[in-house]
C-alpha cells in the first residue's frame, strides 16, 4: 500500500514513497522497522507528518507510520504510545487534573515525535517531564528503555536530532497534581496569569490559533510545519550588533537567543511574502511559517525557505536552522 505524502503531512507536499507501512501496536512497528531495515532500503518513520517537509520524488522510500495507540496511567506516571495523537495527549491529561503538559495544548503530531525536537511552547517543553522512552535502534534492532537524561535534550533538540537514528515505540511522562508552575512566556502572551491546567489549555489553543498554530482545514495559513526556523543563538558580543529593540532572551551560559521572526520582518520580508507565482508563501498571520497556499510542491516550499535563509544571512550574517525535517532533499 502506498499514499503521497502530501496527504499525510501538515504542510501538504511530498511525492508517493514506493511503500506505506501503517504499524497499529507497539510490536507491529518493531516488526516493520527491523524487517526493513534489513533489506537496506531507505526508510523514514512517520508520526502526524507536521514536522515534514518532503521532497516530490519519494520512488526510493519506505514509510513506516506510527499508528499505535493507547495510554496506561499509574498515578502521575503515563506510558504513552507513539501513534497517540499528541493534542488528544493533552487533553487526557488536563481532564485528569495533572500539570506539566498543558502549555503544549495544540501542536499537531504524535507523542513518539514529542521527544524528537523536544517540543516546546509558552515556558513548557517536554524535557521537562519525560522520563523514559522505548527505543529501537537502527540498524541493529537492539530495543532499549532510555532515561531521560540519556536523550541530550536541548532547545528543539535531542539525540534523535543528531545522529541516533530508531524508532520510539513508547514515551513515558511524569506529571503533577495540584497547581502548575507560573509560565512567564504564557503570562506575556495573554497579558494576564492563569492559574489551572485547563485555563491555561484554552488561553494557549486561543493564542496559538490567532497565529494560525492550530490546524485549521480552512486556514491556508495551518498548511505548514510551524514555526520553519529556529530562533538562533549567538555569542553576546555577536547580539549587541542587532539593534535594541529586537527581542532577544539571554540563556543560562550567557549566550543570547535572537528571534528568527525579528530577523525575518526585518530583512525585508513581509507577512504573506512569495517567490513569483509559487504556491508557497510565508503565512500571512507569522512570519516563522512557510505555508502552502494550495498545490505547492516540496521544491518551491524548499526554495521559500533557502531565499528567506539567504536574505537574513545577507542581512544579519546569521545563519537561521530549518526546525522542520528535510526528507528527500
Ligand atoms: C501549525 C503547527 C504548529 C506547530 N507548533 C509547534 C510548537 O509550538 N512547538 C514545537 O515544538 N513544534 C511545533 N510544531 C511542529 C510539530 O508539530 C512537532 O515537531 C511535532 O512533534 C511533530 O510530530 P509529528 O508526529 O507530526 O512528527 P512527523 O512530522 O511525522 O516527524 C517529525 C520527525 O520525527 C521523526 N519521528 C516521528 N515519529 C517518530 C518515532 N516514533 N520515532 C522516531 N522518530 C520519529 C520523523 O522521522 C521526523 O524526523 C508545529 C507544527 C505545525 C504544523
Amino acid at each position: 500500500m502506498t499514499r503521497p505524502l502530501s496527504e499525510l503531512t501538515t504542510m501538504q507536499v511530498g511525492g508517493t514513497p514506493a511503500e506505506l507501512l501503517e504499524a497499529h501496536s507497539r510490536d507491529q512497528l518493531i516488526e516493520f522497522a527491523t524487517g526493513v531495515w534489513a533489506t537496506g532500503e531507505d526508510w523514514l518513520v512517520l508520526g502526524g507528518g507536521s514536522n515534514i517537509v518532503a521532497a516530490d520524488d519519494l520512488s526510493e522510500l519506505t514509510v513506516i507510520r506510527t499508528l499505535n495507540r493507547g495510554i496506561d496511567r499509574d498515578g502521575t506516571r503515563l506510558r504513552v504510545q507513539a501513534g497517540e495523537n499528541w493534542d488528544e495527549f493533552v487533553a487526557f491529561t488536563v481532564d485528569a487534573g495533572l500539570t506539566g503538559v498543558e502549555a503544549l495544548s495544540g501542536i499537531p503530531g504524535s507523542v513518539g515525535a514529542a521527544p524528537v525536537q523536544n517540543i516546546g511552547g509558552y515556558g513548557q517543553e517536554v524535557a521537562d517531564t519525560i522520563t523514559r522512552v522505548e527505543f529501537v535502534e537502527y540498524p541493529s534492532g537492539e530495543i532499549r528503555v532510555l532515561e531521560a537524561s540519556e536523550l541530550g535534550f536541548g532547545y528543539r533538540d535531542s539525540i534523535f536530532k543528531r545522529g541516533c537514528q530508531g524508532v520510539i515505540t513508547w514515551v513515558e511522562f511524569e506529571l503533577s497534581e495540584g497547581s502548575p508552575a507560573l509560565l512567564d512566556r504564557l503570562t506575556q502572551a495573554i497579558g494576564r496569569e492563569v492559574s489551572t491546567p485547563a485555563e491555561i489549555r484554552r488561553e494557549v489553543l486561543a493564542t496559538r490559533a490567532a497565529k494560525g498554530m492550530v490546524l485549521d482545514a480552512n486556514d491556508r495559513d495551518t498548511f505548514s510545519c510551524g514555526s520553519f526556523f529556529t530562533n538562533p543563538i549567538v555569542s553576546e558580543g555577536f547580539s549587541l550588533g542587532i539593534p535594541s529593540e529586537a527581542p532577544r532572551w539571554l540563556q543560562e551560559d550567557g549566550s543570547v537567543k535572537l528571534s528568527a521572526a525579528w530577523l525575518i520582518e526585518n530583512s525585508g520580508l513581509r507577512k504573506g511574502f512569495s517567490l513569483g507565482a509559487s504556491k508557497a508563501a510565508i503565512s500571512s498571520k507569522h512570519s516563522l511559517a512557510i505555508t502552502n497556499r494550495g498545490g505547492a510542491s516540496g521544491e518551491e516550499v524548499a526554495e521559500l525557505a533557502r531565499f528567506i535563509q539567504h536574505q537574513v544571512a545577507n542581512r544579519w550574517g546569521i545563519n537561521l536552522e530549518p526546525e522542520p525535517n528535510l526528507i528527500g532533499f
